[in-house]
């Protein structure tokens, strides 16, 4: 039977709700064959969900999920293969997670201002990682009675426009790839039909994307409707990336999405787990100890 692949998702590490164990053991549960762990501008969940999933035999693939800012719009670029301790990347990451420490001040200072407080520490109460990201804040209104759900809050409190809403200065495009494709890695254009552009804009997004040396695009995706799964099969032939396969799991709580339950990709893409730089690299190798690196083993 062919490796069920999910290559797009979240711990505690970020802003998901289980450890890396338990989304390893849940994978596993739910028949994932091939797992990547792609935390947010994060990758301290990595040497764990590894050794679970030499443990269960489960392919980990080693990710990232990087903030990117493009034409004044936030972009995620999903990093796979790729080596956590390279010191390009760490030191790119390091550069986001600083922005995102004053961004979570200055999105609690914006917050008070409309009467809101204890946000900053609200949030950093639920965040177990070093990532702070708005789905802490939105955790922490909707715990405070300010909105009926996360996604309710987003929209009154987080998004541009609303009160709590500050513009990103991420990864630029070429950065984003270049620490990737530096630490040995292949960089994939997450989830992107849910950005706010226009086909155009779109094509001309994932052009500037391969230019830069991405590889590969997610076709099907958590939040990609069976519509976006045929306009990003096309794209992605019509640029010449690779398709990606990914849930974007967030945790239990987030039901409409679980992991590895997608649609199979489209006859007419080309999997990304099939092209040579993903055999040449670490990729998955299931049930093998002799490819886990020993520092993460
Ligand atoms: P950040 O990287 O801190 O800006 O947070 C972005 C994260 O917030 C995304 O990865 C999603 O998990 C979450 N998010 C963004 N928009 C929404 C929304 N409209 N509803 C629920 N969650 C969202
Ligand atoms: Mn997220
Ligand atoms: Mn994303
Ligand atoms: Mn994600």
């Amino acid at each position: 039977m062919a490796l069920e692949y999910d290559l797009h998702s979240h711990s505690r590490a970020s802003d998901g709700t289980l450890t890396p164990t338990e989304l390893v053991r849940r994978a596993h549960a739910q028949g994932v064959g091939a797992l990547a762990l792609t935390d947010h501008d994060v990758t301290d969940g990595l040497a764990e969900a590894r050794r679970e999933a030499q443990t269960l035999g489960l392919a980990l693939v080693p990710g990232v999920e990087v903030s990117v800012t493009w034409a004044h719009q936030t972009v995620h670029i999903v990093g796979l293969n790729i080596d956590p301790d390279e010191p390009a990347l760490a030191a790119g990451l390091g550069r986001l997670q600083e922005f995102r420490q004053w961004r979570c001040e200055e999105i609690a200072r914006r917050l008070e201002k409309r009467g809101v407080t204890g946000a900053l520490e609200g949030a950093r109460a639920l965040a177990s990682g070093r990532v702070v990201s708005r789905t802490h804040f939105a955790r922490f209104l909707v715990e405070a009675g300010r909105a009926d759900s996360v996604r309710d809050v987003f929209k009154r409190y987080l998004v541009q426009g609303k009160p709590g809403h500050v513009p990103g200065q991420w990864a630029s495009l070429e950065e984003a790839v270049d620490w990737i494709r530096g630490a040995g890695g292949q960089a994939v254009l997450a989830h992107p039909a849910r950005y706010r552009l226009t086909a155009t804009r779109r094509r001309k997004l994932a052009a500037e994307f391969r230019e830069c040396g991405g590889e590969g695009i997610e076709v099907v995706s958590g939040s990609h409707s069976r519509d976006d799964v045929a306009n990003m099969a096309e794209l992605a032939r019509r640029i010449g990336l690779y398709a990606s396969r990914g849930s974007d799991y967030h945790g239990p709580e987030n039901p409409y999405i679980e992991l590895g339950r997608l649609a199979p990709l489209p006859e007419s893409c080309e999997a990304i787990w099939e092209s040579p730089r993903w055999a040449a690299g670490a990729g998955p190798v299931p049930n093998s100890a002799a490819d886990l690196t020993p520092g993460l083993a």
